[in-house]
């Protein structure tokens, strides 16, 4: 025996998602933390430009006030005392009515790309200028970038060590799933379960389906292994005495009119194999879907009529009364179906009604209305069916304990389910075991 392929991802796949994951995480993380790094910086290189300007057209409306107070004498004097109080020297130049510039502090380091200067020309023409160098500016700023490009490559080291974490222990249900996957596959034991982690997240719900589907793939092989046992199991029968019968003609002496009642035996046996496989084929195509309907609108109560036609005889020789039940809406009530399948529909119902309910008894065959549903409904008043065999009946081939001694293959109720099934309609039953049964079908209207 050749051991399954083995498919589905391998680990590697998970492990490249959880590495697409984290770096998805570490770059948003990134791009977002430099963003704020970049517009601190910004703002506070902004603020400090600010406060030299403010600081600048201060001085220089003090200036101005001391040289209009009294001229270049008095703002020298202004500016000697302050230089020596200030803490940050500042370059003041004056240029009269465009002379030569009289510069009261500081005249070697007068070069306007390294200072931020403010200047305010007098209406007698005097030009008064007071610059502040921007090194300690500069300096700060410097520090503040050296300090921001620490921040964020911790940023970025946090964001991809954290994106991993969080990633590698997002990914673990999802790991433990595929390796539960792959070892159903490897070993085909569909009763195996992916353990819930009881967190009811989404991976939670994931788990939970999964489960569930091999839970409907296992109750399916089971139920096909059922059939399947169950057909070998009624095959073998008729097949053995078809064997049997065969074989005892050819045992002895030759004798036409033994071989013609052999091979009539033959026959009959095959054509009860050939109308058992013919219904399970028919069961099978109905419930996957695939049966032909010839759906046409067609009055139930016609239907009903040509059924019940159809088993008069056999009730009048059983002593069965058949009733078929006809009230004044009844012509209205109008389904969608296909004739011949919904009449054997209503025949296999009335077949079994009839064939469980001993002579002397009733058989009445309704039609009527419940909201948007047709009903067809057969009542007898036969045996009833057992509670335990309730929820069996419909299942293929299953037959009654007590039935058994009734000619039967077990599949016409199955069949019964499948077409109404196909129809988009429903079929139940209400019974208890000698007070007669009640089998309900529901089509759309
Ligand atoms: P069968 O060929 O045995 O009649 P069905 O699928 O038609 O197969 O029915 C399955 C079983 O349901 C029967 O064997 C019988 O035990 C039970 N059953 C069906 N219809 C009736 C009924 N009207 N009254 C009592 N038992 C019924």
């Amino acid at each position: 025996m050749s051991s399954a392929p083995e498919t589905g991802p391998r680990p590697v796949f998970t492990r490249a998602f959880g590495l697409r994951i984290a770096l998805w995480y570490a770059t948003l993380f990134v791009v977002g933390s430099t963003a704020i790094v970049l517009l601190t910086y910004y703002l506070t290189s902004q603020s400090l430009l600010q406060r030299d300007r403010q600081i600048l057209q201060g001085k220089l409306g003090d200036y101005t006030a001391a040289y209009l107070r009294g001229g270049i004498n008095v703002l020298a004097n202004t500016v000697r005392i302050e230089q020596r109080a200030a803490p940050e020297r500042l370059f003041v130049r004056v240029v009269d009515r465009g002379v030569e510039a009289v510069v009261l502090s500081d005249s070697d380091d007068w070069d306007p790309a390294r200072l931020e200067t403010a200047s305010v020309r007098l209406s007698d023409g005097t030009l008064v200028q007071v610059a502040k160098s921007t090194e300690a500016r500069e300096a700060l700023l410097a520090r503040f970038r050296a300090a921001l490009g620490l921040v964020t490559l911790s940023i970025v080291v946090i964001a991809l060590t954290g994106g991993w974490l969080v990633t590698q222990s997002a990914l673990f249900p999802i790991r433990r799933l595929t390796q539960a996957v792959r070892r159903i596959i490897r070993t085909g034991r569909t009763d195996a379960r992916v353990p819930v982690a009881g967190t009811g997240d989404a991976l939670d719900e994931l788990v939970a389906l999964f489960n569930a589907m091999l839970d409907k793939i296992e109750g399916l092989v089971a139920a096909m292994r059922h059939s399947l046992d169950s057909v070998s199991h009624d095959l073998r029968t008729p097949l053995t005495r078809l064997r049997g019968t065969a074989e005892m003609a050819l045992a002895g002496a030759p004798d036409v009119d033994r071989y013609r009642e052999a091979l009539a035996d033959c026959v009959e046996e095959s054509d009860r194999v050939l109308v058992m496989l013919d219904t399970l084929m028919d069961i099978s195509e109905a419930e996957s879907g695939a049966m032909q309907l010839q759906r046409e609108p067609m009055a139930l109560a016609d239907v009903v009529a040509r059924a019940v036609d159809l088993y008069r005889d056999v009730a009048d020789a059983k002593g069965v009364t058949l009733v078929a039940g006809a009230g004044p809406d009844d012509p209205r009530i109008v389904v969608m179906g296909d004739r011949t399948r919904l009449e054997q529909v209503a025949a296999n119902l009335i077949d079994n009604a009839l064939k469980y309910t001993p002579a002397g008894g009733r058989v009445d065959v309704e039609i009527g209305r419940d909201g948007p549903s047709a009903l067809l409904r057969v009542r007898d008043t036969g045996s009833g069916i057992p509670a335990d065999e309730i929820p069996r009946i419909f299942d293929r081939l299953f037959r009654g304990d007590k039935s058994r001694a009734e000619r039967g293959l077990g599949l016409g109720l199955s069949l019964v389910k499948a077409v109404v099934g196909a129809h988009g309609g429903t079929v139940n039953v209400e019974s208890e075991p000698g007070r007669g049964s009640v089998f309900t079908v529901r089509l759309p209207l």
